[in-house]
């Protein structure tokens, strides 16, 4: 069956595909069809007698050779992709096929051309994007890792080379668990598995150890956190591997550090439990044995004055006088320290109404507080777990203090107060006595530790030592703020206990 030429010509003609015969030895252009002279924006007639040089591809008698003997070689080349300058300047790809023809003893190129302008931009544009996404990864601080749903490792970073000591190639297509230590092989294997079935952002390892493993077998504490990639070829997880060897030392060296730390402390708690216990036991021995010669002191003091009765020997009189009150005074201290030893041998810790307690010591004092006329104001004292008798040791110490140091010539006002804070119940004891000097505010809770003679103020300077002991012994602190000439305020703290 024959066609007459002019139906070759029609579909030579014809789109929508753009079609065009060139001579293979002058680069000449034979015909086009009208799609391809729109594509150049030109006419037929303007493209016609042209060379494709002058259309903007470099064709030289040389190039013409090789692309010829190409074409003939493969029975004609398929999809050469070029870059092309429109009339204008605007700028496509094409992809060209083409056919080498022999007719009437000359060579032609019959070719197709294809505009592949648009798939090139989609093309640069998903480059450019992976190119972003490898600097991403190979910028990363972590070593990651991306493995298929098959466990695969598909793509891995720098840092991974350099963590594992293995080559990218050695990587790629074995198994996830070629990284991970093969004791945890089975439990990682668990957890991608899992993952894979939920996955969304979340680190691994949390709640059990995860072990990296090089090349040499070597093993390491790694954290791994996981990030599902949605991807064509499927669900793709991203590992981000961190290497925490020295983090780890770190939280070992400092586990170990607390631990000898801690036993210093009770080491050093026991012995100061020991030579406090010493101490007490030895004031406790001193003064009860103090007491023996004492009492012999006194009783032959008294013989001899029962003896020198009548007798004119004044002198004598008012040494032996001397000797009596010093030894009295001697009795006191020896009460005083013996008390101060027994504070907190005895007692245990109950609920204590702070009002009673309060009522109870004023009520012991009521004869001073009303020979100086004092004023004693307590609102709301609260309830609180503490050592009964101590307690009301303490606060008959401060009345009695603020009784006994107050100004002579102003009203006595007692206020006392509690507040509860962090640290527990915050008390307050405050006068409008003489005042303390700033210098002294610490000498005063020693034992023994007096600012005035005993001329001025009678008493033997143990009372506030008794205070801070009792307050210690709550576990508790106490301080002493004062204005010399104003007044002082007493606080102290007996935590919750
Ligand atoms: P004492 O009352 O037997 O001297 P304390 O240990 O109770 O011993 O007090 C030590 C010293 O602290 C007192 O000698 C006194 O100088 C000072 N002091 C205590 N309480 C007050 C107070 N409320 N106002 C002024 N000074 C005080």
């Amino acid at each position: 069956m024959s066609h007459s030429p002019d139906i070759f010509s029609a579909v030579f003609y014809s789109g929508p595909i753009m079609k065009i015969i060139t001579d293979v030895k002058s680069g000449e252009i034979i015909d086009v069809n009208n799609e391809l002279a729109h594509f150049y924006k030109l006419t037929r007639e303007e493209m016609i007698g042209k060379t494709i040089n002058e259309l903007g591809i470099s064709y030289t008698p040389e190039r013409a050779g090789e692309i010829a003997a190409l074409g003939r070689q493969h029975k004609g080349v398929r999809n050469v992709e070029m870059q092309l300058t429109l009339k204008g300047g605007d700028i496509k790809w094409v992809a060209v096929s083409f056919d080498v023809v022999e007719f009437n003893g000359c060579e032609y190129y019959f070719s197709v051309v294809n505009d592949i302008t648009e798939k090139q931009a989609i093309n640069e544009k998903l480059k450019i994007s992976q190119e972003r996404f490898r600097n991403l990864l190979e910028s990363a601080p972590d070593a990651i890792v991306i493995v298929g749903a098959e466990g695969l490792i598909e793509l891995v970073n720098v840092q991974t080379e350099k963590m594992f000591n293995y080559r990218r190639e050695e990587m790629i297509g074995k198994p996830i668990e070629l990284l991970i230590t093969s004791r945890y092989a089975h439990a990682h294997r668990g957890h991608r598995d899992s993952f894979l079935a939920s996955p969304k952002v979340r680190p691994m390892g949390v709640g059990h150890e995860l072990f990296g493993k090089k090349s040499d077998n070597s093993e390491f504490p790694v954290e791994i956190s996981l990030s599902p990639l949605e991807t064509e070829e499927g669900l793709l997880v991203s590992a981000a591997i961190r290497d925490i060897s020295e983090k780890k030392q770190l939280e070992k060296q400092i586990k170990e550090a607390n631990v000898t730390l801690e036993k210093k402390v009770l080491q050093r708690t026991a012995e100061l439990q020991t030579k406090n216990k010493e101490l007490e036991q030895f004031a406790y021995v001193a003064s009860h044995d103090l007491q023996e010669p004492l009492r012999t002191m006194s009783s032959f003091v008294d013989l001899l004055r029962k003896k020198n009765e009548g007798k004119p020997a004044e002198e004598t009189d008012v040494f032996l006088e001397y000797i009596v009150q010093a030894s009295d005074r001697m009795k006191t201290l020896i009460k005083d320290l013996l008390e101060y030893s027994r504070i907190g041998r005895t007692t245990k810790l109950r609920k204590v109404d702070c009002g009673h307690l309060l009522k109870e010591v004023t009520d012991d004092l009521r004869k001073g507080i009303e020979e100086v006329g004092a004023q004693i104001n307590a609102d709301h004292l609260p309830v609180i777990n503490a050592y009964e008798t101590e307690l009301k040791l303490l606060f008959q110490n401060l009345i009695s203090n603020a009784i006994k140091f107050r100004k002579k010539d102003v009203p006595l006002n007692i206020q006392i107060d509690a507040t509860h804070d962090s640290q527990g119940w915050h008390f307050t004891v405050a006068d409008n006595g003489i005042g303390i000097k700033e210098k002294f505010k610490d000498k005063i809770f020693v034992i023994f530790q007096r600012l005035h003679t005993r001329e001025e103020y009678d008493g033997s300077g143990i009372g506030l030592a008794h205070c801070k002991k009792i307050v210690e012994l709550h576990g508790g602190q106490i301080w002493v703020k004062s204005e010399p000439g104003a007044g002082s305020t007493f606080h102290f703290i007996i935590p919750e206990i």
